[in-house]
């Protein structure tokens, strides 16, 4: 297989030639757009702009064939039986509390259980919790490996508890593992649970395939996948979007209302109140039809590649503590340089040009059970260069020399 071309895939991007003193390695947080997401979006405004699905002009109609050849194309991308399964959200974040949400007022009962991991994101907590303590439902929570992964082990344990709902992100956004989700869904499933994959790092990562997955929701953010933000997706099955109560309500979502009682549109608009962030939508397709001009196994390595350049560089600086396992890690290193606080390091390296990310990046158990106060975060995407991983480098080497003083 031919190598993979970075420059060329780099020179899509209209950022990197406008600032190209800049090491951006902060991708896990968003990623830069290709100039195909920005055309996508700009003609739309520039050619088509109109409200979708009530319109009686063309103008209405021809973006209406858009927006639903957006959610043609996320149909694909995920292998979603039928597009009707897709719905439009602002994010993983909206999806996430819809899902919650939706669950908590039909399906979920008191005294029944959800399976969440010790690693996940704050919006893979915290919509849950919300109607936890209302509902009476209960969580509980995988703990990881001394290799921060999920434990396995512990986890087919609390399945036998036969939790409702398992909830669980394809790759951590902190650490950077991928999660062996097959498995994890097929273990649920065979527990009785209905499942649900936080994919905001793993639909860049690798194409999901949701029907062989069998998972029962699965949901991203657009501008993690090179599109717009404020365009996300929940994919559901339909016996299961079908039982979510909607979390917003109002035009689009509703087949007749009067002041007594309103009867609900079918899906996918049932769960898409109000105008659609139409634009994203186009522009997170045009995100993925861009994408797939790519090989992924040639961006893997890639990625691969500098990930591996990058732990041989860090293990020669002293005094870095690497959190981050090297293999089945798409591409994200959580680090620290013992005994100093990560936002100082980051400060250090934004005087560099090196946008990374510290914090807890929004993943506050987490870090408790690693018992650490936040990690600066370096995370990669095809785009990057070794060149960018080189001066990452340097720039933490010289963070350590002033730190360390
Ligand atoms: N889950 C994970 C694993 C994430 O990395 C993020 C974004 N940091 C989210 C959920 C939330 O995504 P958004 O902020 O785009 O809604």
């Amino acid at each position: 297989m031919p190598a993979f071309d970075v420059q060329q895939f780099r020179q899509q991007f209209a950022f990197f030639q406008q600032q190209p003193d800049w090491v951006y390695l902060d991708n896990a947080a968003t990623m830069h757009k290709p100039q195909a997401v920005i055309d996508a979006v700009t003609q739309f405004y520039q050619r088509h702009n109109s409200n979708v699905h009530r319109g009686a002009h063309q103008l209405s109609q021809q973006a209406t064939m858009l927006f639903e050849q957006a959610r043609t194309s996320v149909a694909a991308y995920v292998n979603a039986a039928h597009s009707d399964e897709i719905i439009f959200t602002s994010g993983a974040t909206a999806a996430l509390n819809q899902i919650a949400f939706g669950l908590m007022h039909t399906v979920l009962k008191p005294g029944d259980r959800i399976l969440l991991t010790q690693l996940e994101h704050h919006a893979n907590i915290v919509p849950w919790q919300l109607h936890c303590q209302r509902h009476g439902v209960i969580i509980d929570v995988v703990p990881l490996t001394p290799q921060h992964t999920v434990d396995l082990v512990a986890y087919q344990k609390l399945l036998a508890l036969k939790p409702k709902v398992v909830s669980f992100s394809h790759i951590s956004n902190v650490l950077g593992h991928i999660q062996p989700v097959a498995q994890m869904v097929a273990q649920a499933k065979a527990a009785g649970a209905i499942t649900m994959i936080d994919g905001a790092q793993g639909a860049v990562y690798q194409q999901p395939d949701v029907q062989q997955l069998d998972c029962d929701f699965y949901v991203f953010s657009g501008h993690k996948l090179y599109g717009p933000t404020g365009i996300g997706v929940l994919y559901g099955k339909t016996q299961w979007l079908e039982q979510l109560t909607p979390v917003f309500a109002g035009g689009e979502m509703i087949d007749t209302v009067s002041f007594v009682n309103t009867t609900f549109n079918k899906l996918p608009f049932r769960l898409e109140a109000g105008t659609p962030n139409i634009a994203g939508a186009i522009g997170l397709s045009a995100a993925i039809s861009w994408l797939q001009k790519y090989n992924t196994e040639q961006i893997q390595q890639h990625k691969s590649l500098l990930l591996k350049e990058f732990y041989s560089g860090l293990q020669a600086i002293k005094a870095i503590d690497i959190l981050s396992m090297p293999v089945h890690n798409a591409g994200i290193v959580a680090l620290n340089v013992a005994g100093e606080h990560p936002a100082d390091v980051a400060e250090l390296l934004n005087q560099q040009q090196v946008a990374v990310r510290s914090g807890q990046h929004c993943a506050m158990p987490l870090f408790s059970y690693l018992a650490q106060q936040g990690a600066v975060r370096c995370s990669f995407a095809a785009y990057n260069t070794l060149d960018d991983v080189n001066r990452c480098l340097l720039a933490l080497e010289q963070a350590v020399e002033i730190l360390t003083a």
